[in-house]
């Protein structure tokens, strides 16, 4: 089963079908200066209008770019000094720029993409504009987990990503408060005048497209919201009648309920993860992004101890398919294969301590 929906999610059929004519049939260059063309040029606009309704933007202030990454590193590449929370997502992190009394630009994500936790972006923003300092939030996993009002945040830029919310890969947004406050060429990528220069590169049409369906279909929406909610719930219940030693891994009191961090103690989270992927149980260790990392960056700047940090996995469920009741059944079922495999796991530990 696969449990791994902060790191990417399954296409929604619909949106794939509604996607189908981009590659088809309206496969036109969107710069072309022909009905094709036209065509083509045509559909990113509906889908422009759609992101901007997602997030209460106008058009005007949405730019498309290749992924998350790609947004995230052109904001932070347009000022000299920047500064980010502790636990940003790594294409924020390696751009943090240190040494400097006053910042242009602070970056602090909506919902962290390890823990699940979810910030208060409103006020942190606020306290930024003081200083005269922009302010960038990447909502990377918080689109569809709760409503977002770029107004009401009031944030400069704010950025996400389609594959995360069932769309195709290769669709990234950034919206921008003040899009003529922009300079007027993208410094790093060199090319024509897609996207109004920010981005320069034949635009990703059907991925484009797919991403404004999917900013109307998996939007916040309070019915999926208090089914994911009593999922977490249940699982929670299930881990507390356990007997296990475990933690769930969190600093904010708020956090949206598709991710589960939990830190089984005395367990090799990788050796966790190899076991259950054997049973066909797909779960993450750290964020997709920096595995290979045997100690999560995140939880440790989050204070995780590290008798626990090692044994840490992360659950992540599908609003695609929330609204089926079998999907709980399943998870639930799945949850209990997870309890049996940590204390299989645990037993081994014991057996090789010892053998030592
Ligand atoms: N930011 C966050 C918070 C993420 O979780 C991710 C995906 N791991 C990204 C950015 C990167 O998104 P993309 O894959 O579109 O580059």
């Amino acid at each position: 089963m696969y449990l791994d929906n902060a790191a990417t999610t399954r296409v929604d059929y619909e949106i794939l079908t509604k996607t189908l004519p981009c590659f088809l049939e309206d496969y036109g260059n969107p710069s072309s200066r022909h009905r094709m063309g036209y065509k083509a040029k045509e559909l990113i606009e509906e889908a422009r209008a759609k992101v901007a309704m997602s997030i209460n933007a106008d058009p005007e202030q949405i730019f498309f770019f290749s992924s998350a990454t790609e947004a995230n590193n052109y904001v932070l590449n347009l000022y000299p000094r920047i500064a980010c929370s502790p636990w940003e997502h790594s294409s924020v992190e390696k751009k943090f720029v240190t040494g400097y009394s006053h910042f242009d630009l602070f970056s602090h994500m909506l919902v962290n993409n390890e823990t699940g936790d979810l910030f208060d972006i409103k006020m942190l923003c606020e306290s930024y504009h003081k200083d005269n300092t922009l302010f960038h939030t990447d909502a990377t996993q918080a689109f569809g987990k709760v409503p977002i009002d770029v107004k009401d945040l009031n944030v400069d830029f704010l950025t996400f990503s389609g594959h995360k919310i069932h769309s195709l890969k290769g669709c990234g947004v950034l919206y921008v408060k003040d899009p003529s406050a922009l300079p007027e060429k993208n410094t790093c990528l060199v090319g024509g005048e897609q996207e109004k220069g920010i981005h320069p590169g034949t635009e990703n049409v059907p991925a484009i497209v797919a991403m404004g369906y999917a900013c109307e279909k998996y939007n916040y929406d309070e019915d999926k919201d208090y089914l994911m909610n009593r999922l977490y719930d249940k699982i929670i219940l299930k881990l507390r009648d356990s007997g296990l030693d475990y933690r769930i891994n969190r600093i904010e009191l708020l956090h949206v309920p598709n991710i589960i961090n939990i830190s089984f103690k005395d367990v090799d989270g990788e050796t966790l993860q190899d076991m259950l992927s054997q049973q066909l149980i797909y779960v993450s260790t750290s964020s997709a992004c920096t595995s290979g990392i045997k100690k999560s960056r995140v939880l440790s700047a989050m204070g995780v101890p590290d008798d626990y940090i090692y044994g840490s996995i992360r659950l992540s469920f599908s609003y695609a398919d929330i609204d089926d009741p079998k999907y709980e059944l399943r998870i639930l079922n799945n949850i209990d294969r997870i309890i049996e495999t940590v204390n299989k796991a645990l037993q081994i530990a014991r057996l090789l301590k010892g053998v030592e």
